[in-house]
Formats: structure tokens, sequence, C-alpha cells
């Protein structure tokens, strides 16, 4: 039986696992892939408070180190279901089961690739997924945004006051975004639209250099430095049920990171919030323990 099972060893496990340790609780954390979670693809971390800039892998092989210096135990395994009991939650992994008194689930979640040649290759050398993360290595360049969604068009926004250029490309000419979001961006004079466009290709060696279109069934490309894919997210947190998810699969918690379940908790980029980053990850982690240790201990 631990104190606090841990599932997901991203920003926001880790993190929680330092503050739990740091309260001399016994803390396992389970992680299924690579210990560091999705920061490990970012070449470089520069709005994290207080460091000036680092590597996506460094900053999650610091905050592992951090981790296990504080006393955190780690295992490698896929966690399949949760069963809240009396008093405790029993996790069951590919491997066996663990109990703990507190639960805090920090899964993340994955942004939805476009499935064409050349992207996994060109990730963080051109391709990325978050306009606020990696808007900033563009200035006065010219970048794409994939998507139609309110998501697309405030990266649109974002990147518009940082890049030269930026392209929507959308595969329809309407929008899923919000019509005075769209009329917005429409005003900004270095905003252009790619409507009834599909991307099929990536072009590009060491960095991406441009896009291969099917414009309305012809073929064209588009020279860009930045791509910046914003169709969606997939979180999956079904296997966490029964905590409750909102209708995009989101985990619902309060601002305290408590979820319908007492003693489950949900910190990071698996939950519903506004802002997916770095520093709301850490910050979560910090208060799921926090509440945890205010409630159950
Ligand atoms: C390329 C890239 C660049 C980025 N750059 C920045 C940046 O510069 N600044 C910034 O602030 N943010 C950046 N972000 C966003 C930032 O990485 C995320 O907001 C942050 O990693 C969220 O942390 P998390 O712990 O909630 O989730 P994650 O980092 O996704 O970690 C979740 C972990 O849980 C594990 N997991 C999931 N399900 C299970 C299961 N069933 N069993 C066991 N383990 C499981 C996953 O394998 C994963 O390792 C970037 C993201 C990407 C992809």
């Amino acid at each position: 039986m631990y104190d606090f099972i841990i599932i997901g060893g991203g920003t926001a496990g880790l993190s929680s696992a330092v503050y739990a340790c740091r309260a001399n609780k016994s803390t396992l954390v389970i992680e299924r892939a690579a210990f560091g979670g999705q920061i490990v693809d970012a070449p470089m971390v520069e709005n994290y408070p207080g460091i000036v800039s680092i590597s996506g892998a460094q900053f999650a092989s610091d905050l592992f180190d951090q981790a296990e210096k504080a006393g955190a135990t780690f295992k490698c395994e896929d966690v399949l279901q949760i069963v809240p009991e009396e008093g405790f939650t029993t996790v069951v992994t590919d491997c066996g089961k663990y109990q703990a008194k507190a639960v805090i689930i920090a899964a993340g979640c994955e942004h939805k690739r476009l499935g064409v040649q050349g992207e996994d290759r060109l990730i963080g050398s051109g391709v990325s997924y978050c306009a606020l993360c990696d808007g900033a290595f563009f200035k006065d360049r010219t970048v794409a945004v994939v998507g139609g969604g309110n998501a697309a068009f405030s990266a649109a926004t974002y990147l518009a006051g940082v890049a030269s250029l930026v392209y929507i490309i959308h595969r329809r000419d309407e929008f899923r975004a919000e019509p005075t979001v769209v009329e917005r961006t429409k005003q900004l004079n270095n905003v252009r639209f790619v409507t009834k466009a599909k991307v099929t290709e990536l072009v590009g060696d060491d960095e991406l250099t441009a896009l291969k279109l099917d414009v309305n069934g012809a073929p064209q490309t588009l020279d860009v430095n930045g791509l910046f894919v914003s169709i969606g997210q997939q979180p999956e947190n079904d296997i966490f049920a029964p905590v409750a998810l909102d209708e995009g699969g989101y985990i619902i918690a309060d601002e305290k990171c408590r979820t319908n379940i007492k003693g489950i908790y949900a910190a990071g980029d698996c939950r519903y919030k506004t802002v997916r980053q770095l520093t709301t990850a850490a910050s979560d982690g910090a208060i799921a323990v926090q509440t945890a240790l205010a409630e159950l201990f």
C-alpha cells in the first residue's frame, strides 16, 4: 500500500512526485512509455519561469532526477484500470496490481497528427502542435496553421503577432471556429486563407521548407518555415472510469484537482483546462498533492 500512486511520468506526474515525497509520503510513479512525457520531443523550452532556455529532453531528465532524489519509486508499466475501494484505490497495470490512499491521474494527452509523409521526421524541426510553446522560434518567418476550429484560429492569431506571414489551411471553406473569431482573424493583414485544401506531404531534409497541398483537387506547393497542426487532441481517459469526463474526454476536476471520486485527483493536460503548458502541469501536480494531504492523511 503506497500513500500516493501517480499515473503518468510527465511534468504533472513528476511534479506531483516531488511534492508527495517531500511530504514524506511513499510514492509510486507508473509510466508506460518515456519518463518526462510530451516535453521530451521539444527541441527547446524558453517559457518556463526561472529557466531561460533548456532542451525538452534536459528539462524532463532534470525533473526525473529531482523526483528520484526526493525518494519516488518508478515502474514502467501500462495502467489499464483503476478501482476505487473503501479508503484506497487499486491500480491495475499490465504487470500487476498496486494500492494507494491517493491516486493522481497525470496521463496527459496527445495532439492529433496529420498522418502525412515527413510529419514524424520534422517534429521539432519546423513541425509543432503548440503555437504558445514554439511560436517564438518563428519570428519574422512564414508559418502555416492547419485546422478550422477555435484552437487553430487562436494559434493563428498568436502567430500573426510573431511571424511575418501566417497561412490558415483548412479542408473546407467553412470553419468550426466562432464567426466573430473568424472575422477578427480575417482583418489581420499578415494572415492568408487556403481553403478546400489538404496537406499531403511535408518537404525538407533537416528543416521544414514547404508543404505539398491538394487544393480543391489541384496539387500546390507552399513554402513555409513552420507548420502548426491544430486539428484537436486525443485524451485517453476512458480507462479511468468511474472518473467523470467532459464531452471532449478530459477529466473533470475542480481547482483543487479533485475528481468526482474521493481519493482520486487529476493533474496536467489530461484534465479539463484552458492552458496546457509545463507551468500549469507543474502547478496542478503541487495542488493535487496538497489537496490529498489535507483530505486523506
Ligand atoms: C513538441 C512539444 C513541445 C512543447 N513545448 C512546450 C514548451 O515549450 N513550453 C510549454 O510550457 N509546454 C510545451 N509543450 C506542452 C507540454 O509538454 C505539456 O503541456 C506538458 O508536457 C503536460 O504535462 P503532463 O504531465 O500533463 O502530460 P504529458 O507530458 O503528456 O505526460 C503524461 C504521461 O503519462 C503517460 N501515460 C498516459 N497514459 C498512461 C497509462 N495508462 N499508464 C501509464 N502511463 C501513462 C504518458 O506516456 C506520458 O508520459 C510542448 C508539447 C510538445 C508535444
